[in-house]
């Protein structure tokens, strides 16, 4: 499904095909950019699309921006606000993903802080058919880059060349999906998702040190885990065979949602099949986002009024 017609580019509500930069922009330079990808879902029955956790993504924006020394980009709540309006003039009711890009214009060298651009736009998409069936993944080759070279927990443009490699290892040799580990051989992450383990009736997900993106919606799910399913959550180094070893796994993103992992390196998962714990967690997941959950309605922000 293409990007819905309006985008919004620093501040000024403009069409697809207008939306333009320059060739020697510093984020084609560099790939010097921080973004976000974020999901607005639409509930039919209270007529009403809601962006979930706005404000988690803004904040990590935000320290990405510090991160890479951007310097003049836009207020957190300017970026929210043109979001919104973004999605208003898109007259959008149904679920959409919505990229989110903070980047470096100007024509500056290496080590240029500014001008600062920013763009978002919104693609319509439902769950992908892995939220359902469960996805096979490959254990690549690659490793996921270390924080020694790399700030892996900002959500940098340019780490993704990593992501990508993987992604095209793994959908090169006939998997769904990649999982990468960390260079100490540690299990990171997915291409574009963080990993949870089942195991002993308790989840386990690989800690913050693990050179992953500190995911929203892996915070979301230890949440849920503990205040909804009473599980315990642990946060910990994972070993690449304790993949062999789970009952159940899972994978989570914004874009992914929570995905079923079913099969490890043609391993299957548990009996083959999405687990229980998957299956309750997917349930309340969906259940929130969607705005099914009074007491959630906090990471919920309406896009229309009433
Ligand atoms: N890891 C990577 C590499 C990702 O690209 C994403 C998607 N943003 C995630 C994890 C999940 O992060 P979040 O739940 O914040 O979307």
């Amino acid at each position: 499904m293409p990007t819905a017609p309006w985008m919004v580019h620093n501040g000024a509500i403009v069409r697809y095909e207008d939306c333009r930069l320059h060739a020697f922009a510093g984020v084609v330079k560099y790939g010097c950019a921080v973004f976000e990808g974020l999901r607005a879902y639409w509930n039919e029955r209270q007529a009403q699309l809601r962006v979930f956790r706005m404000a988690e993504h803004l904040e990590r924006l935000a320290f990405g921006a510090r991160v890479l020394r951007l310097e003049g980009g836009p207020e957190p709540a300017e970026l929210e606000r043109g979001v919104l309006a973004m999605l208003r003039a898109n007259a959008l009711r149904e679920t959409c993903h919505i990229r989110l890009i903070v980047y470096l214009d100007g024509d500056g060298e290496l080590a240029a802080r500014g001008p600062v651009g920013w763009v978002a736009g919104a693609v319509p998409r439902g769950s992908s058919r892995f939220v359902a069936e469960g996805m096979r993944m490959k254990v690549v080759s690659w490793a996921r880059i270390t924080d020694a070279a790399m700030p892996a927990r900002v959500k940098a443009t340019g780490n993704y060349l990593n992501n990508r490699a993987a992604e095209l290892e793994a959908l090169g040799d006939g998997y769904d999906g990649a999982i990468l580990l960390d260079a100490r051989g540690e299990v990171s992450e997915a291409s574009g998702a963080c990993l949870m383990l089942v195991r002993e009736g308790r989840l386990v997900t690989p800690a913050v040190t693990s050179d992953i993106l500190e995911s929203i919606t892996r915070a979301t799910l230890v949440e849920l885990a503990r205040s909804e399913l009473g599980l315990e959550v642990v946060e910990r180094p994972v070993d690449r065979s304790e993949l062999y070893a789970a009952r159940e796994i899972l994978a989570c993103g914004s874009g992914w949602e929570v995905v079923p992992v079913i099969s490890v390196d043609r391993l299957p998962v548990g009996d083959g099949r999405p687990g229980p714990i998957t299956r309750a967690l997917q349930e309340a997941y969906f259940a929130t986002v969607r705005g099914e959950r009074p007491e959630r309605m906090g990471w919920l922000t309406p896009v229309y009024p009433g």
